[in-house]
């Protein structure tokens, strides 16, 4: 998997203060999508046992406090980043204890295949759907279209 732009420090993201990972490949190609640059799965740069090992001690870091982390991209849930997602995921739920998950996906919940929906399996919150430029809406919080969908599967 690669990734565009890790934010260790993010208070736009979801509620709170939060660590941020935008990774690469979306096959969704929405019109007037915001970040073009990410669709292809080999653009940006690798992303490392290192950067993961990082994210877990951002998470855990007792002075700055974050409430979680923020998957967005690029689509976190592109088969090709499911089994990097899913190891990261597992990890945050297993040894970042009290910190929530939020996912940005193209997908619509109801396409996920069983991989896509073992990674949600750890998800508190997950805003899903295309992002359609005839319902943009700036009011809206965490999404750009009316059309997508904030599920909150715990919080
Ligand atoms: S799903 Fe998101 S990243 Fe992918 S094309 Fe649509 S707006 Fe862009």
């Amino acid at each position: 998997m690669n990734y565009h732009k890790y934010y260790p420090v993010d208070v736009v993201n979801g509620t709170g203060t939060r660590c941020t990972l935008f990774v690469s490949g979306c096959i969704h190609q929405c019109r007037g999508c915001y970040n073009q640059s990410t669709w292809k799965l080999d653009s940006g740069i690798p992303f490392t046992q290192e950067l993961e090992d990082k994210i877990i001690e951002d998470l855990n870091d007792t002075e700055i406090k974050r409430q979680g982390l923020s998957l967005s991209g690029g689509d976190p849930l592109h088969p090709n980043n499911v089994p990097h997602i899913l190891k990261l995921v597992k990890r945050v739920k297993n040894e970042c204890p009290g910190k929530d998950i939020w996912l940005w996906t193209g997908y619509k919940i109801s396409e996920l295949n069983e991989a896509q929906k073992e990674v949600v399996s750890y998800l508190d919150v997950m805003i899903d759907g295309k992002f359609v430029q005839e319902l943009k809406d700036l009011s809206l919080h965490w999404r750009g279209s009316s059309n997508q969908i904030i599920h909150r599967f715990t919080i």
